[in-house]
């Protein structure tokens, strides 16, 4: 154990989670890497390492309680107490209302909204005994509203209200809480929309960022560079707040 700071982010073996997990090693954090397969976990965690960082692969399905309770109490054994926490695990079960099943809906919440709030109730009791935290939760401009995305799209919009009320209960411990909504993001969660959509990924791409203001669609490392300022000693007067991540205006 050394005296880093330590950075727990879910939903890491790849995407987002992996940049922001690397990205955060970068800045100087010890960084655990969660994720649901606790082999691929294991490929990030030892790339960072490679690269001179400090960071531990755990397997953990982050909608299971005790699961979540032995990877939290696992990571500040190894690491250190957690201090910053990204939720980014996710999935899509996407479909319209009238064929969404109740097992889509079912699973989209567990692992977006009580993933989130499982896993911010284990690390933020760290947090306020250290009396310093930063929690990030993944929201996403489809939380204005998708089509084919009743499900995700609520859950991303119940995270916004989740952010802001541990923002106003987690500041006094010197704990801030903000969401970042990225819009397209070039990963395997999009390129699974492209293929239920029955078009291929590249002609997806290309159609997606004739829309957007920046004229390109997203990268990881774009949310990960948010994320990174956000969990910064020096971002402690930014909480509660959703900062949307897609290359133009939303709100
Ligand atoms: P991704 O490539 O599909 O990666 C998601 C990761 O989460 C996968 O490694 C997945 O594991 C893991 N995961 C799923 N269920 C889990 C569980 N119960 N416990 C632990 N880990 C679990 O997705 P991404 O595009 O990087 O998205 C990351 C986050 O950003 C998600 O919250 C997503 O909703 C949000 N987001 C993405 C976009 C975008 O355009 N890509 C836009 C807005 C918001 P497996 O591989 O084993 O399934």
């Amino acid at each position: 154990m050394s005296d880093q700071r330590v950075a727990v982010v879910t939903g890491a073996a790849r995407g987002i989670g992996a940049a922001t997990a690397e990205r955060l090693a970068r800045d100087g954090f010890a960084v655990a890497v969660l994720d649901l397969d606790e082999a691929a976990c294991e490929e990030v965690a030892g790339r960072i390492r490679d690269a001179g960082g400090s960071a531990v692969g755990v397997g953990v399905d982050v909608s299971d309680a005790a699961a979540v309770a032995a990877g939290v109490a696992r990571v500040a054994d190894e690491l250190g107490p957690p201090v910053v926490l990204v939720n980014n695990a996710g999935i899509i079960r996407d479909n319209l209302l009238f064929k969404m099943t109740e097992a889509d809906w079912d699973a989209v919440m567990d692992v977006h909204l009580k993933g989130a709030f499982l896993m911010t109730k284990a690390c933020s009791a760290h947090m306020t005994e250290q009396r310093y935290g930063r929690v990030v939760n993944l929201s996403s401009s489809s939380a204005q509203g998708n089509r084919g995305q009743a499900n995700y799209s609520a859950a991303k919009a119940g995270l916004q209200g989740f952010t802001k009320t541990l923002a106003i209960e987690l500041g006094k411990f010197g704990v801030t809480a903000n969401a970042v909504a990225p819009g397209f993001i070039q990963t395997d969660m999009t390129r699974a929309t492209a293929e239920r959509l029955k078009v291929s990924f590249e002609d997806f791409i290309t159609h997606t960022a004739s829309t957007i203001p920046v004229a390109r669609v997203g990268q990881p490392e774009d949310i990960a560079a948010t994320i990174s300022f956000l969990v910064s000693e020096e971002a402690g007067f930014v909480s509660g707040q959703v900062i949307y991540v897609a290359g133009g205006p939303l709100d």
